[in-house]
């Protein structure tokens, strides 16, 4: 079992694919520092899922939480198949995309996307294979659209294609994405990304259909489009949780603007006290390579220094030779980053947007900051119902670590996902001296802390109240 002196602050985000899906390679990832494990739907069917998620679930209990995050695919357009081994398309060529044709040669190829010669307009810049391959568009005539290459390479089967210049009418929830989100949902899963989001709406449609289901299933705004760009601050405000996609995000728009944006990114969901993960390449040599590059090591730390609340790994432990090294790794620059930041003192804590009810709870956020700073209390433990307590204290990056006590699964799990919070499922507990001699007894048998500590106590009364922290006490362990 991990202990509070080896995981990092920094929450890790693994992705499971062939390397990672046995429970006996679920362990030892947790163990490693992992704290939320993705599936992506892009792969697979459901039937594989549902083994996959058994396999998570079967290495999880009261004391190793573990949050499930899948991952819906989107309007993900592709190349059809491409005959015989694909084919080589050089610069200044010419090539015809023609909808629904099933295989492709060096004079024209198919996609699954029905509407592509609609929604394509003349001179449009038409991505192929994370942007290897790029083409633009010079006719469209019934139903086909001509193309001229601009960069050459392999065209190959079934790759992706970005379109970052055309406005796509297709819904960004596919007839399959909704077939997953009510699997997720049936089979309580903890977060479901949304990929391609180009408006708050989008996000505003699942989270409603989630809603009706009765669920409590949290949306991840996937931010990888340009449209997603001209709509960013409304869209953090209706997510629960954003992810910079850096790889689709590099396709769409400039590669050399994407740190830029996720600076951005991460500092507006600061600012509104959302979670926030940077994704993707993160230690990308390590699926071949037992250590990373330079570059590499550097990226994970950049994003623990632009305060994301979790970084994420996709075919480092999916598909990787080295899942168990990537991850601890990923945790060692975590931590050792960490530990600078801990001595930054340019880290203001935000003001939190009041007007969503939040005023009372961000003003006692920032006394807790206040008291930890000035009587040097070692830890914050809070009783939450929701979880959104200890997410802004999160947020607000108190010093120490919080203790983020719940009596419902699903919070608890939820809680993994944010920084420097170590959620521990308990049975409600009925006044704050009940509280407090729980707190006691974990921290001190699991040596987290020592007698005479200070210990800041949040709670709302009475306990089962939900959204309503408004107790703040200042506790001492006892000898
Ligand atoms: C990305 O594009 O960076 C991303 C995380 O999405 P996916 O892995 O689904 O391509």
């Amino acid at each position: 079992m991990e202990t509070i002196n080896t995981a990092s602050k920094t929450k890790i985000v693994a992705t499971l694919g062939p390397s990672s899906n046995t429970p006996e390679r679920i362990a030892p990832l947790i163990e490693a520092g992992v704290d939320v494990v993705r599936l992506n739907f892009s792969h697979g069917d459901l039937a594989q899922h549902e083994v996959t998620l058994s396999a998570v679930r079967s290495v999880c209990h009261d004391d190793v939480i573990v949050a499930v995050m899948g991952d819906l695919c989107g309007p993900k357009i592709r190349t059809s198949q491409i005959d015989p081994d694909g084919v080589m398309l050089e610069v200044g060529q010419e090539i015809t995309i023609i909808p629904g044709l099933e295989t492709g040669n060096a004079e024209a190829f198919g996609t699954n996307y029905d509407q592509f010669a609609r929604d394509v307009k003349l001179r449009d810049r038409i991505f192929i294979d994370d942007g290897r391959i790029a083409l633009h568009v010079v006719d469209i005539t019934d139903g086909q659209v001509r193309c001229r290459v601009d960069i050459g390479g392999h065209l190959k089967s079934r790759k992706g294609i970005n379109l970052p210049d055309s406005q796509l009418s297709t819904p960004s929830i596919t007839e399959r994405d909704w077939s997953f989100v009510d699997w997720a949902i049936e089979n309580d899963l903890d977060y479901l990304a949304l990929s391609f989001v180009r408006s708050a709406e989008d996000v505003l449609r699942l989270k409603e259909y989630i809603q009706k289901k009765e669920s409590s299933i949290k949306v991840v705004s996937k931010i990888e489009t340009p449209q997603a760009i001209g709509d960013l601050e409304n869209i953090v405000k209706a997510s629960d949780v954003v992810l910079v996609a850096r790889g689709d995000l590099g396709v769409e728009m400039l590669l050399e603007e994407v740190p830029l944006l996720q600076k951005r990114i991460t500092h507006l969901c600061r600012q509104h006290g959302k979670p926030v993960i940077v994704a993707t390449e993160m230690l990308q040599s390590m699926i071949t390579q037992p250590g990373p590059t330079r570059a590499e090591v550097s990226d994970v730390s950049n994003a623990v220094l632009d305060l994301a609340d979790a970084v994420m790994l996709s075919g480092e432990t999916a598909v990787g030779q080295y899942p168990v090294e990537a991850v601890e790794m990923m945790n060692r620059i975590n931590r050792t980053t960490e530990q600078f930041l801990s001595h930054n003192e340019f880290i203001n804590p935000p003001r939190f947007d009041a007007s969503g009810g939040l005023a009372l709870r961000a003003a006692l956020i920032r006394t807790v900051g206040q008291v930890v700073e000035e009587l040097g209390a070692v830890f914050v433990a809070v009783w939450t119902t929701s979880g959104i307590s200890a997410q802004l204290l999160s947020k607000a990056r108190i010093e120490v670590p919080i203790l983020a006590m719940s009596d419902n699964d699903r919070i608890c799990r939820q809680m993994c996902l944010q920084y420097g919070v170590i959620p521990v499922k308990r049975p409600t507990p009925k006044t704050v001296t009940e509280f407090a001699a729980v707190v006691n007894s974990i921290l001190l048998m699991k040596k987290w802390a020592t007698a005479g500590d200070l210990i800041v106590l949040l709670a709302g009364a009475p306990f089962t109240r939900s959204a309503a922290v408004d107790l703040l006490a200042i506790h001492r362990l006892p000898e």
